[in-house]
């Protein structure tokens, strides 16, 4: 089978422009996708298509799974491998998309400039041993937990369809196969900038940093030092989003490099996960073996990641290594301070705390020790806080949590604020439901053996509004998960 330019898709909305291409040719491959035998549609994103300017009407159709396969491009598309490099639990490897293609950005009705990723679809140059496809699973998770963590108000990839290919895929068994449909700011990554530094010239590292100011921070090229801008406001913009993550107990699994996105969004879900019990050192990955990318270790973590990123910008931060060495280290000694910033400015909305005391990281610091001490469940403790009536649970039958409690709500009285007030900023900062892995488990398994759908939506309805409280049937969604269905381990899932 071979492809075609597809004719038929003009009115879907299909609004390309191909910038990466205007890059140095080392930075990418060009190639379509590899055909698949079957494509069905498993899941679509309406809202998402509307806000792309994309219809669904259109899309979300038959004719529209031969798209989101990759079996038919839609006009304008110039469909592309990427070329980066990344540092993968510490060590460095040359990557690039072994098993995506992009097919070019989307201009959106609104002026936004949008990556559409087919991931799953087929070997590249850049597959090294793999099979450059995925695994319905796992295409399926990543669908969930993206749009659960932008629901939740996280800078993130989107997803747009998962298809099934209608081709199994070998892993331990064999598994259906999917192509994910993504949308994201960029797939710039910090590897990005690596690859350009290991196999090209200060040049090519130039081009790449003009371009990622243009992308994302235009404001950047206005600045003295535009370099050195670029490096401040992606440590500012990682510093936010890891804070993020820590307020709402996720776990990325696998923050390598090649995954950390310039642009400040989450991207590449593989074993991810949302923490239950609250433990600073939870790890979920089954590959994460030293714990290097556990809960609490995620800040210190990006910052080494960000260093990385320093170290390939130096020769255009200055002409003297010593001076640009210097700049680069101040940049990343403000990751701390600012990483810090965003958690206990978090951490008081959480606590319904409006002004700023001494005292407040003493009073996180004692609930957070206590909550550990007890394994409480992480964002039920946080939600119940502001509830009405009296909880019965371990927690609350707890003396030294009573005591806490005595000393927040005096806290809370000296700041003169009704509770009605205290109690909204609250809930709009505790999540009432996150994705927990064992519903996240049992949705995938209905679609992946029964190829009933209905648990996955359900799922997705219930955590598309995470911050309002639950309608009465669907209050298990809430729930911590029963010890048999406990979850220690998510698997990388290719
Ligand atoms: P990830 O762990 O998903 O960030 O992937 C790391 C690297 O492995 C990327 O370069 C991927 O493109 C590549 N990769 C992962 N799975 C496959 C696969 N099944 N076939 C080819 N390349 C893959
Ligand atoms: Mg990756």
């Amino acid at each position: 089978m071979s492809i075609s330019q597809s004719t038929h898709q003009t009115q879907t909305g299909w609004n390309f422009d191909n910038s990466y291409l205007k890059l140095p040719d080392i930075f990418y491959r060009q190639l379509p996708p590899v055909p698949v035998r079957t494509p069905q549609l498993v899941i679509f994103n309406d809202s998402l298509a509307e806000q792309l300017g994309l219809d669904p009407q259109n899309l979300n159709t038959p004719q529209g799974a031969e798209i989101l396969a990759g079996n038919l491009l839609p006009p304008g598309a110039a469909p592309l491998a990427q070329a980066y490099a990344g540092h993968q639990f510490g060590g460095f490897t040359m990557l690039g998309d072994g098993r995506a293609i992009l097919l070019g950005e989307q201009i959106t009705p609104g002026g936004e400039r949008v990556d559409i990723q087919l991931k799953g679809s087929g070997q590249t140059p850049f597959s090294r041993r793999g099979d450059g496809r995925a695994a319905l699973g796992p295409m399926l998770r990543e669908y969930l937990i993206s749009e659960a963590m932008f629901a939740l108000g996280i800078p993130t990839s989107r997803s747009l369809a998962v298809v099934d290919t209608g081709e199994p895929v070998r892993r331990e068994t064999l598994l259906p196969g999917a192509i994910l449909t993504r949308v994201a700011a960029s797939h710039l990554r910090v590897g990005t900038f690596e690859y350009a530094a290991r196999r090209g010239s200060t040049a090519d590292v130039k081009i790449l940093a003009d371009y990622a100011i243009w992308r994302h921070y235009p404001d950047v090229a206005r600045q003295d030092n535009p370099y050195l801008a670029l490096l401040e406001t992606a440590i500012a913009r990682q510093a936010e989003l890891v804070a993020q993550w820590l307020l709402v107990g996720f776990i990325h699994g696998v923050m390598n490099t090649d995954n950390v996105a310039i642009a400040g969004e989450t991207i590449d879900y593989g074993p991810c996960a949302f923490m239950d019990a609250y433990n600073p050192a939870t790890v979920f990955s089954s590959i994460d073996h030293q714990g290097r990318y556990a809960f609490a270790n995620q800040p210190p973590i990006t910052q080494w990641n960000l260093t990385r990123f320093a170290e390939t910008l130096l020769p255009l931060l200055d002409k003297q290594q010593e001076s640009a060495i210097e700049m680069a280290q101040q940049a990343l000694d403000s990751f701390s301070d600012k990483f810090r910033r965003t958690w206990l400015q978090g951490m008081r909305k959480k606590l319904g705390l409006m002004d700023e005391q001494e005292d407040d990281v003493a009073l996180i610091d004692d609930l957070l020790a206590i909550m550990q001490r007890l394994r409480a469940d992480y964002s039920n403790s946080f939600r119940d806080l502001a509830g009405e009536q009296l909880t019965d649970n371990e927690l609350h039958r707890d003396g030294a949590f009573q005591d806490w409690r005595k000393r927040w709500q005096w806290r809370l009285e000296q700041q003169g604020q009704s509770f009605n007030t205290v109690k909204k900023i609250m809930d709009r900062n505790n999540p009432a439901v996150i994705p927990r892995n064992h519903r996240v488990e049992e949705a995938l398994a209905a679609a992946e053996k029964d190829g009933n759908l209905q648990p996955l939506e359900h799922l997705l309805r219930v955590l598309a509004t995470p911050y309002t409280d639950l309608d009465a049937a669907d209050l298990a969604y809430r729930e911590p998960p029963p010890p048999s269905q406990r979850v220690y381990q998510t698997f990388c899932g290719t």
